[in-house]
């Protein structure tokens, strides 16, 4: 049983909770995807936390693999981005040296790889990875050495993979300029953009705009947590202030779009001049619908994942992309998640075609390379 198998077993948390594997016949998990949106401590696997755990004399709540994952997933479901929050002091506990971060990022990409990815971006926090002593640069070293030799496995088996790391400065702390500095030094050697993440209510992008300016001076591409936990405005700072080529969830954009009517076949709407921007640049939404939900992130629209606005936004033509955010907390992985979207919205090929090409569009990798990803998924779909 492969690790993607292992996952999607596990997260059938109880009976009622089945999730289509395959669309037109086609198996999920054999489709060419990209994950944009994915937290490195957010997707380790249980096991390993418990190994990790052990050797480092830290407590975990459940000692045995199974129990420890239903455990993630229940402490997510609170409804509350800052709660949920909290279940990462444990992964990042057991992330603090170069071994564990080596460990993790190796497992990571091995999973990724098993989901049928073909290119992911890994983010994390690096300045949450130095308690015993790891600098910020040994630290980024340590996740890309595990990347590599993921890579290197897969290919050994004649697979293909590409990843890369996307550094996060946490938007409640102060070190952005010199999380930016640290992204900048590692941009040869597998460092593909910037994020900020954490809080986002009460901690909008104009906090980092410095860190922001000079990334973008320097030609290093970002992406900004907006649209999950706050609105409009802070969705608006992600673009101005952060200078966001995407959008990690953008989900409330949907405040920015009135309903003026809507008969059940055709919907119309009046798209806001923020919403229009996001729209028609064709700004990525990096739309994660298992943790939006968790985190309550489209509450003002309904508690059901079948409520999500994520169709809404597809149908109306936003740049929508599907994800993970983080596969150990909502019990997921790009597969199931594309089974979860098919049995709410009926997607067809077509439709999880399309997603993956806007993901890739987005990618944060030099032209050719997306062009060479693009040609890669229409492949693995059955297109010429
Ligand atoms: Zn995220």
């Amino acid at each position: 049983m492969s690790s993607a198998d292992d996952l999607t077993a596990e997260s059938s948390a109880d009976a009622s909770d089945e999730v289509s594997t395959t669309v037109e016949g086609t198996p999920l998990v054999d489709l060419p995807k990209v994950a944009l949106h994915d937290h490195l401590d957010g997707g380790l696997r249980p096991a390993t936390i418990i190994e990790l755990a052990r050797e480092r004399g830290i407590d975990v709540p459940v000692d045995d693999a199974d129990g420890l994952g239903s455990w993630f997933r229940a402490q997510s479901d609170s409804g509350s981005l800052v709660e949920y929050l909290k279940t990462f002091d444990l992964t990042i506990a057991v992330m603090q040296t170069e071994e564990g971060l080596r460990r993790v990022a190796r497992e990571f990409v091995e999973d990724l790889a098993a989901d049928g990815v073909l290119y992911g971006e890994l983010r994390w926090a690096p300045e949450q990875h130095l308690s015993l002593g790891l600098s910020a640069d040994a630290a980024v070293e340590a996740v890309q050495a595990g990347i590599d030799e993921a890579v290197a496995a897969v290919e050994a088996r004649g697979g293909w993979i590409r990843a890369g790391q996307l550094v996060s400065a946490m938007r409640h702390l102060d070190n952005g300029v010199a999380m930016a500095e640290l992204a900048l030094r590692h941009r040869d050697s597998g460092v593909h953009g910037f994020d900020i993440a954490g809080p986002e209510d009460g901690f909008p992008p104009s906090r980092m705009k410095p860190a922001f300016d000079l990334l973008l001076g320097e030609g290093m591409p970002i992406t900004v947590h907006a649209g999950e936990a706050a609105g409009i405005d802070s969705i608006r700072s992600a673009l101005v202030d952060g200078h966001a080529l995407r959008l990690g969830h953008g989900v409330r954009i949907r405040e920015d779009i009135e309903v003026v009517s809507d008969d059940g076949e055709a919907m119309g709407v009046r798209l806001g001049r923020l919403a229009q921007w996001v729209r028609d640049r064709r700004v990525p939404l990096e739309v994660s619908p298992s943790s939006n939900l968790q985190t309550g992130a489209f509450a003002a629209w309904g508690s059901e994942f079948g409520e999500h606005p994520i169709d809404t936004l597809y149908q109306l033509g936003f740049a929508v992309t599907v994800n993970t955010d983080n596969r150990l907390m909502s019990g997921t992985s790009i597969t199931r998640e594309l089974g979860l979207l098919v049995d709410a919205f009926g997607y067809d090929l077509d439709d999880l075609l399309t997603f993956q090409l806007n993901a890739a569009e987005g990618a944060f990798l030099p032209l050719e390379e997306r062009i060479e990803l693009q040609a890669r998924i229409e492949d693995g779909f059955g297109l010429d």
